[in-house]
């Protein structure tokens, strides 16, 4: 599953932050997704919680907050919201474009 390799890693990165800083117990993870991951909330929710079983993290909230696709223009240098997946420019047309945001996924905060 898709979902279990990046949720996977996701726990991995916060546990070693955590540890970094002392934290003993993880209340809440607010997780950045751009919507070109193709990842499903709910079961990024499931892995997360089976994966922080047992550490530090375990029953801590699963905030997920989409990043819509942005693009930018190779042709005009216009930077727009990508609308539905349609990778052409409103400008001009063009469909050499620079994905400038949709593709990332990390941890953007805890609470403790
Ligand atoms: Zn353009």
């Amino acid at each position: 599953m898709h979902e279990a390799t990046i949720t996977s890693a996701l726990v991995k990165t916060l546990l070693a932050e955590a540890t970094r800083h002392g934290v003993t117990h993880v209340k809440r993870v607010t997780v950045k997704i751009g919507m070109l991951k193709a990842v499903e909330p709910q079961a990024l929710s499931f892995c997360f919680n089976m994966f922080a079983e047992g550490t530090i993290a375990e029953n801590a909230e699963l905030v997920i907050e989409h990043l819509p696709p942005i693009a930018r223009c190779r042709g005009c240098q216009v930077q727009f919201k990508v609308p539905k997946f349609k990778f052409r420019c409103p400008d001009c047309d063009d469909t050499n474009l620079e994905i400038i945001q949709g593709e990332e996924l990390f941890i953007d905060s805890f609470e403790i």
